[in-house]
């Protein structure tokens, strides 16, 4: 689409591909008669991290939808597309373009989820001599001040202080008096249930949406465009309009919620959604509100239609940790990214881009990310992640994997959950812990040691669970480290319990899976 024709406008309105929201704060005071809205398909988006069909596809049909829809409001748009044949790639160099040609009295944008975006668009406003006025993103219930205020002074931040806080200040699920419905702030216990035997409960797929023309077009392009970049489309259904969002929701909320909080935590082979949302894409991109997401959960409890324990593991979920994990993000940026406590050197494993692999949970989670864009929070923090940081890969490399291949990856929530909850990287600002634990808590919350050829009891031996193994060397590597840390005093002295023949068993295995590449060597077939 070329651009209108040049004109010296007022203001123009910055709208990045994370900012669908068409009530948002950049867009407060708009005059369709002075002012344009700016947007910009980039490459570079695409690229700074070798981004997944699936996430590049849903980003760009996102934008394309929010674009006709200010159109069809009579706004000007200033648009480029990817096959633009004057794009220039880069979010900065588009900027610099559309300021030459338009010459606006001033920038304005919401914050962006981005620290490095954030800077490029500030540098380039200043390059170009033009004000740019950033407001506060009220997409999100705190502020990142609000935060600050809630961090300053305090030698640990935990997610359950300000969880309460947004609780009580919000007014969401208290009773009259303000204490908490049911009693009890939190009812994480009652969030970590695994399915029988015979697998889960019945239960519905979650609505799909199939692309439209517009979507079609995207799909075509980023097949053609990024065809070497991981991931499939075929399976792509993600809403891509807020008006899909809000049924992607009603849809949850009836089919999904009730039995949320007692299988948040399970997995089983083939089942990419059990209980989950999938919301956080559209929530992530600004097409769904988190009050609306939270009001409706809380309606839901009070009709009796799910469980207080689904309700408020829920809400936990998008008011607790999304808010938490963005005050986080800015707080320690840019520093954050550079963070390594526990000095993992190794390079991310082979079979992350391709889900190559025997060992039946990671090829599930690898597999089901690269065709779907998804894995939901167990997959990611107890599969992939767990065995990136038993295996000791740089978190920088596990992070740069994390934000490729999922649709909902924006830096402020991804980062902080890969580098700080999953990888310790971050030496105990998100996790008091690091999350490490043999193959048999896989074991306890799915069906995939079932299908395996490894054990997840043994940590030695051919047929040892490469978790297993790594478990134990993890712990014996990081012992200095892990002991001042009352909470892993437990783990840590079990590894007394291990005589030397066996300690050296141990490093010799995970040597020789580091070896491999992170892979455990391949079982000998017999011709
Ligand atoms: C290593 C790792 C990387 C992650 N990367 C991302 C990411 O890039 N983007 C992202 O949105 N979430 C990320 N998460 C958090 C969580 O895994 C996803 O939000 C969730 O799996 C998305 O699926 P869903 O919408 O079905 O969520 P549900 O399981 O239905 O949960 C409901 C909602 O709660 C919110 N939520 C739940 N857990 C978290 C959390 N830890 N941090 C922030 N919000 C949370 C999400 O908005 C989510 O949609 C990551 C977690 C881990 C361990
Ligand atoms: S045995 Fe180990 S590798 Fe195999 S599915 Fe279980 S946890 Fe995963």
């Amino acid at each position: 689409m070329p651009h209108a024709a040049p004109s010296a406008r007022r203001h123009l309105v910055l709208v990045l591909g994370d900012q669908l929201d068409p009530a948002s704060s950049a867009l407060d005071g708009f005059d369709p008669a002075r002012d344009a809205l700016w947007m910009a398909e980039v490459a570079e988006v695409s690229t700074h991290v070798w981004s997944s069909k699936p996430r590049i596809a849903l980003f760009l049909a996102a934008m394309r939808h929010f674009r006709d829809a200010q159109r069809a409001l009579g706004r000007t748009v200033l648009y480029t597309a990817l096959d633009d044949p004057d794009n220039v790639g880069t979010l900065a160099g588009e900027l610099a373009r559309a300021i030459a040609t338009h010459r606006p009295g001033s920038l304005i944008m919401t914050e962006a989820g981005d620290w490095r975006v954030q800077q490029a668009l500030i540098a380039s406003a200043h390059g170009a001599g033009l004000p740019l006025e950033v407001r506060t993103d009220r997409h999100f219930l705190s502020t990142r001040a609000e935060f600050d205020a809630h961090a300053d002074g305090r030698k640990q931040l935990r997610l359950e202080y300000f969880y309460r806080e947004l609780r009580r200040t919000h007014r969401i699920l208290l009773d009259a008096d303000g204490r908490p419905k049911g009693g009890e702030w939190n009812y994480d216990a009652e969030n970590r249930g695994a399915f029988a035997k015979s697998g889960p409960p019945p239960h519905a797929a979650p609505v799909a949406f199939p692309p439209d023309a517009l979507t079609r077009d995207v799909l075509a392009l980023v097949q053609a465009r990024f065809a070497s970049h991981p991931g499939d489309l075929a399976a792509f259904d993600w809403p891509v309009t807020p008006v899909e969002a809000t049924r992607a929701l009603d849809d949850f909320v009836v089919h999904r919620l009730p039995r949320f909080g007692e299988y948040q935590d399970a997995m089983w082979h083939d089942e990419p959604w059990l209980f989950h949302s999938r919301l956080a894409a559209a929530m992530n991109l600004k097409l769904l509100d988190p009050r609306a997401v939270i009001a409706a959960t809380e309606a839901a409890y009070r009709d009796g239609r799910v469980p207080l324990t689904a309700a408020e593991g829920f809400i936990r979920q998008v008011l607790g940790w999304r808010e938490y994990v963005r005050g986080i993000y800015w707080r320690f940026m840019p520093g954050y990214l550079e963070r390594n406590a526990l000095d993992a050197q190794e390079a991310l494993p082979r079979f992350y881009w391709d889900g190559d692999t025997e060992m039946a949970c990671l090829r599930d989670a690898v597999g089901q990310t690269l065709r779907l864009g998804y894995a939901h929070h167990i997959q990611r923090l107890m599969v992939t992640g767990l065995y990136a940081m038993l295996l000791g890969v740089h978190p920088a490399r596990v992070h740069e994997w994390y934000l490729a291949v999922y649709v909902d990856a924006v830096e402020w929530v991804e980062l902080p959950n890969t580098l700080g909850m999953s990888q310790y990287g971050d030496g105990g600002v998100m996790a008091s812990k690091p999350y490490a634990a043999t193959g048999k808590y896989i074991q306890r919350m799915s069906d995939h040691c079932t299908r395996c050829r490894f054990d997840p009891a043994k940590s030695v031996g051919e047929d040892a669970c490469p978790f297993t193994t790594l478990y134990w060397d993890f712990l014996m590597r990081q012992e200095s480290t892990l002991r001042g840390n009352q909470r892993m005093a437990l783990q840590v002295r079990n590894i007394e319990r291990i005589d030397a023949d066996e300690r050296a068993a141990i490093r010799a295995r995970a040597a020789a899976i580091r070896a491999g590449g992170g892979a455990p060597p391949r079982a000998l077939t017999l011709l």
